[in-house]
């Protein structure tokens, strides 16, 4: 098929462009395979389109096309000034769109050629190219502020103002899913299409396409991020995303660690992936640490805080009244866990005398006999926690929610596992059993309470961290 720069300008007519628009023009001259005239011709079509008042702006950073280089090298062309972002443009509001483009807060923000173009009500012209090009994505990103962006390193600049060294915020990471964008504003009736020659051409308005866009990500700031287990990019910007999100909690949430791994580097990735920083020591390596030596406690919590981990406590599978935890001068955790048992004030007493924190957690009792352990304690002058494990009470053929809140348990929770299973004993996935996880989560929300809220080791029966971690963020959202 014979492309020339009258059949281009008519195909950019037939999806919409104008006299008098702006357009933000990503291309491939490849794309259209033969072209009479070569760039030069595209670039003539679009403004033959665009008129004198009409004006065509291209970002000039990175690869750059050979269209790109012709729009750029035009002696009407006004190149805005950034090391990172910078954009050029030929036409009426060229000047408007480029100036002062360095001094902005980002690269593709307020006060950038391209956010100009929303304000300006113009157009994304994606001609043989996907939306991976999409320069305006990174204005939406950065508009929506997405915590996973980061500032730029500082660069030294000649600006009109002479040199400058500057660095910009939430400026875009490295891999993101930006064709998984497309059927998106496909569906939303967002893109117009067209072919010309064998060049699929695609135009967006900026202003619907900002909005649809700013609005989804509000509510899913994973937006542009691909959903490849593989990808290390994505893994580590959802990650940071997560870390965000638990930030604005009152409580910590927190893996069992042999949740995590069986080793410490294992725990250390897995909790990084799944965005969590908190591990409480059940076991490692396949052991408990109730009887581990103290030096060799501190080396795993030594380890793990290297890795970014920190240590919430120790938990204790069984009555151990022989543990280390309880006679060592400096044990390297202040903060125990162990089953709740008959001579409770024995082990509060003996944590008291040591300087630790102690809580226990139900095992067997029902919710009523707990109560009243814990009361009979705090009758003595003992302030132990109470580590609320609502499955264990749901496989005591407990409604934990209803029973706890009757028999006045709550008063005393300092910490909550998070796992679930059915009144058989069978473990299911959070919010599957009747461990009523959901109700207790957001029992110690409405207090803001500030523990630790443990993913607990049941969660292996069923499945790992992250499918623990995920299940938990999606019931969080769902409150
Ligand atoms: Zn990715």
């Amino acid at each position: 098929m014979n492309v020339d720069r009258q059949t281009i300008a008519a195909g950019l007519r037939s999806v919409g462009l104008d006299t008098g628009n702006i357009v933000l023009l990503h291309s491939s001259l490849a794309s259209f395979g033969h072209v009479d005239g070569g760039a030069d011709a595209v670039v003539d079509a679009f403004l033959d389109v665009l008129g004198e008042s009409g004006t065509l702006l291209v970002p000039v950073f990175g690869a750059l096309g050979i269209i790109t280089e012709v729009v750029r090298n035009r002696p009407n062309a006004v190149c805005s000034v950034h090391p990172r972002a910078a954009a050029a443009a030929i036409g009426g509001d060229a000047e408007a769109l480029c100036r002062d483009h360095w001094k902005a807060e980002t690269a593709h923000g307020t006060d950038t050629p391209y956010m100009r173009l929303y304000e300006k009500n113009g157009f994304i012209c994606l001609l043989g190219v996907d939306q991976d090009r999409s320069t305006f994505l990174h204005s939406v990103e950065a508009m929506l502020r997405l915590p996973y962006l980061a500032n730029t390193a500082e660069f030294t600049f000649d600006s009109p103002e002479g040199e400058l060294t500057k660095s910009w915020k939430f400026f875009p990471g490295p891999h993101r899913n930006f064709i998984g964008i497309e059927h998106r504003l496909r569906d939303a009736g967002i893109i117009q299409t067209t072919r010309i020659g064998n060049a699929v051409v695609r135009l967006m308005p900026a202003r619907e396409l900002y909005d649809d866009l700013v609005h989804a990500g509000r509510t899913a700031p994973d937006l542009f991020l691909c959903d490849n287990p593989n990808c290390n990019d994505c893994v580590t910007q959802r990650s940071g995303l997560r870390t965000h999100r638990l930030a604005a909690e009152s409580f910590t949430l927190t893996a069992a660690a042999s949740l995590a791994g069986r080793y410490v580097p294992e725990v250390i990735e897995n909790c990084h992936r799944a965005g969590i920083q908190h591990v409480e020591l059940d076991a490692m390596e396949g052991h408990t640490l109730a009887y581990t030596p103290p030096e060799q406690v501190a080396a795993t919590v030594d380890e793990l805080q290297r890795g970014g981990i920190a240590v919430t406590g120790l938990r204790l599978p069984v009555v151990t009244p022989d543990a280390p935890c309880w006679e060592a001068d400096d044990y390297p955790v202040s903060r125990i866990s162990m089953p709740l048992c008959a001579d409770a004030a024995r082990y509060a007493e003996m944590a008291a005398a040591g300087g630790r924190q102690l809580s226990f957690y139900n095992t067997e009792q029902s919710s009523s006999v707990a109560a009243g352990i814990m009361k009979e304690m705090q009758a003595q002058g003992h302030t132990p926690g109470f580590v609320f494990d609502a499955a264990a009470f749901a496989r005591c053929d407990e409604k934990p929610f209803l029973k706890s809140s009757k028999a006045k348990l709550r008063q005393y929770i300092d910490q909550l596992i998070v796992e679930d299973v059915t009144w058989d004993g069978t473990a299911t996935a959070l919010a599957a059993g009747n461990a009523e996880i959901k109700e207790m989560i957001s029992t110690l929300r409405c207090v803001s309470f500030a523990g630790p809220v443990v993913l607990g080791a049941g969660n292996r029966a069923v499945g790992n961290l992250q499918t623990a971690a995920d299940r938990f963020m999606q019931l969080l959202e769902t409150m």
